[in-house]
C-alpha cells in the first residue's frame, strides 16, 4: 500500500481506463434500485490495497488517476460504471428477517480482469431504499476493520470479498453509540450474490424472479452446473461443497465471522461482510466474538452446524425450481436433501486434510483424527493461543526426548507441562511414521499453514485508534504485513500475544 504523502506527490504517469460492464443490471429493476451514491465529503486516501490492484490487473498507480477518488468516495462515477443497490432478505439469528438488501452497499459494475469479471461496491456511500432506519454509512472503526481483513484472509488463502481501497471523511459525523466519523471501502468479488438473494423471491412469491436470478447465477457463476441432470441440485451441491471448504478453513485458522445470518452467506462460498469477526487468541471453542449474539449462536465451534443450517435456507429458497415441485414435492424435497449431504462429508475432509497439514502431517493414518482432537482438547484445556500454538509446533522435533530444550517454546505455552509432554510424545511416533519427512522440511511446510500474523482485535484496534488520531500509517503497515501472514514479521509484536488490555476489548454489530 502507499502512504498518503506519497499520494499527493507524484501525479500519475499512465493514464488507463478501465471498462466497465454489469451484466447483474440486464435482469432488470425487480432485482436493484438504480441511484446514485451519497458523496462522502471532503474525502481521503487512507489505504490502497496492492495485492488487490495487481488481481483487477490495473496499474499501481490507479488511484493517482484525476477522477479516482472521486469515483471510490461517491462523487462521481468512472465512465461505464451503473450504480445499483439490489434487494435481498434473509433469516438473521436463525428468524426470518424479511426484507433486507443493500443498506449501504452499491453495486458500480463490472471490472475485465486478468482472471474474469471482477464486481465493485462501494460500502457507506449513502442511504438506498433498502437502509431501513439505517443512514447508509459505515463508521471509519468497521471500515478499517473490513479492509485489513477482506486482506488478511486472502493473504492467508482463505475465499473472501476483496477490498480494493479505503476513503475516509474528516467532516462526515455518523451517529452511533457515540459520534464517529464516515468512511467508504470499495469491495471487489466476482460475485456479491447471496443466500439471501433467492430467499427474497422464493419468500415473497415471485417464482418467475426466482427462476430469472437462478438462471443468471448458473451462466455466469456455475455453467458447470447447467449441463447436470438438475440444475438446481446441481448448484446446491456445489454452493455446499464450497461453503464446507470455506467453514473448514476459517475453523482451522480460529477464524470467527459472528453474523452468520443468510443474507452474509455468498453463492460463491466467500468471506462476506466483515462485521464484528475475530481470530481466535486462547483456543476456546465456545468463544462469541460478537458482543451483541446473546445466544452464542454463532460461537467458534457452532460455525459448522450453522453453515449447514443456513444451506437449508437456501435448499427451502430454491425448492420451487425443482422440475418436480408440484407433482412429487416429496421427491424434489429428498434431492434437495441429497445435494445438502455434500456438506457434511466435504467440511469432514476438508477439516481433516487442513489440520494434518497444521500438524505436518504428510500421509494419512487412522490415529491422526484423535491425534487431532486430543491437541485441539489440550490447546482448549489450557485456552492456549491458537495461533502461536501452531507456529511454535511447527519447529517440533521428534527425536528429542520431551522435555527438551528444542520442544521448549511450544511446551512453554502450556501451564501443565505433563499433559504436553503426553500428547507430544503420541506426536512424535506419529511423526517419525513419516520416514522421509525431516524436521527441517516440515518446519519450512508448517509455516506454509500456520500464519505468524493474523488480524487479532488488539492489532485492527490499534490501528484503529491511530487513524481516529489522524495517522494512518498503521493501518497501511498492518495491511502489508497480513498480505504475508506466513512470513515471520519485522516487527516480533505483531505475532505476539495479546496485550492485556486486549481482554477487554468488545466487538459488536454497531458499524
Ligand atoms: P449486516 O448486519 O451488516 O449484515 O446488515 C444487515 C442489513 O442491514 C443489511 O441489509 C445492511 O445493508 C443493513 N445495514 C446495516 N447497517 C446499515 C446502515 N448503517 N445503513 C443502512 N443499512 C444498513
Ligand atoms: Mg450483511
Amino acid at each position: 500500500m502507499t502512504s498518503p504523502e506519497t499520494l499527493s506527490a507524484a501525479a500519475s504517469a499512465v493514464a488507463f481506463t478501465p471498462h466497465f460492464t454489469n451484466r447483474f443490471h440486464s435482469l432488470g429493476p425487480a432485482f436493484f434500485t438504480e441511484l446514485q451514491a451519497a458523496a462522502l465529503p471532503a474525502p481521503h486516501w487512507i489505504g490502497v490495497s496492492q495485492p488487490c490492484t495487481e488481481l483487477l490487473g490495473w496499474p499501481s498507480d490507479w488511484w493517482q488517476q484525476p477522477g479516482a477518488l472521486d469515483a471510490f468516495s461517491g462523487h462521481a462515477p468512472w465512465p461505464g460504471m451503473q450504480p445499483l443497490a439490489s434487494v435481498y432478505s434473509g433469516h438473521q439469528f436463525g428468524v426470518w428477517a424479511g426484507q433486507l438488501g443493500d443498506g449501504r452497499a452499491l453495486w458500480l459494475g463490472e471490472v475485465q480482469a486478468p482472471g474474469g469479471p471482477l464486481e465493485m461496491q462501494l460500502k457507506g456511500a449513502g442511504p438506498t431504499p433498502y437502509s431501513r432506519r439505517g443512514d447508509g454509512r459505515a463508521v471509519l472503526r468497521s471500515s478499517i476493520r473490513e479492509f485489513l481483513c477482506s486482506e488478511a484472509m486472502a493473504g492467508l488463502g482463505i475465499p473472501t470479498t476483496r477490498a480494493l481501497c479505503l476513503v475516509g471523511s474528516r467532516e462526515l459525523k455518523v451517529q452511533r453509540e457515540t459520534v464517529e466519523t464516515a468512511a467508504v471501502v470499495t469491495r471487489v468479488a466476482p460475485s456479491f450474490l447471496r443466500f439471501g438473494h433467492f430467499e427474497h423471491f422464493a419468500h415473497h412469491g415471485q417464482p418467475a424472479q426466482l427462476q430469472q436470478l437462478f438462471d443468471y447465477f448458473l451462466r455466469t457463476h456455475a455453467p458447470e452446473c447447467a449441463d447436470a441432470p438438475n440444475p438446481v441440485t446441481a448448484v446446491l451441491a456445489r454452493v455446499a461443497g464450497q461453503t464446507a471448504d470455506l467453514i473448514a478453513q476459517w475453523q482451522a485458522v480460529g477464524f470467527m465471522h459472528g453474523v452468520m445470518n443468510t443474507d452474509n452467506m455468498s453463492m460463491l462460498g466467500l468471506t462476506i461482510d466483515y462485521g464484528p469477526f475475530g481470530f481466535m487468541d486462547g483456543f476456546n471453542p465456545g468463544h462469541i466474538c460478537n458482543h451483541s449474539d446473546h445466544q452464542g449462536r454463532y460461537a467458534f465451534a457452532r460455525q459448522p452446524q450453522v453453515g449447514l443450517w443456513n444451506l437449508h435456507a437456501l435448499a427451502q429458497a430454491l425448492f420451487p425450481l425443482m422440475p418436480t415441485a408440484d407433482s412429487d414435492a416429496d421427491a424434489a424435497a429428498e434431492a434437495l436433501q441429497e445435494a445438502l449431504e455434500v456438506y457434511r462429508e466435504r467440511f469432514g475432509q476438508a477439516l481433516l486434510s487442513a489440520m494434518r497439514a497444521k500438524l505436518g502431517l504428510l500421509d494419512t493414518l487412522d490415529e491422526d483424527g484423535p491425534l487431532i482432537d486430543d491437541w485441539l482438547r489440550l490447546l482448549a484445556k489450557h485456552q492456549t493461543d491458537y495461533t502461536l500454538a501452531h507456529r511454535r509446533l511447527s519447529h517440533f522435533d521428534p527425536h528429542q526426548p520431551s522435555p527438551a530444550e528444542a520442544n521448549a517454546p511450544v511446551r512453554d505455552l502450556f501451564l501443565d507441562r505433563p499433559a504436553f509432554d503426553a500428547w507430544a510424545a503420541r506426536y512424535a511416533e506419529r511423526l517419525k511414521k513419516t520416514p522421509a519427512d525431516t524436521s527441517g522440511d516440515r518446519a519450512v511446510r508448517m509455516k506454509a499453514v500456520n500464519p505468524a500474523v493474523v488480524l487479532r482485535n488488539h492489532l485492527a484496534q490499534t490501528a484503529i485508534e491511530r487513524a481516529e488520531a489522524g495517522d494512518f500509517s498503521e493501518v497501511q503497515r498492518l495491511q502489508q504485513v497480513l498480505s504475508r501472514p506466513y512470513d515471520e514479521p519485522s516487527k516480533p509484536a505483531d505475532a505476539d500475544f495479546p496485550p492485556d488490555w486486549a481482554q477487554h476489548l468488545e466487538v459488536s454489530c454497531s458499524s
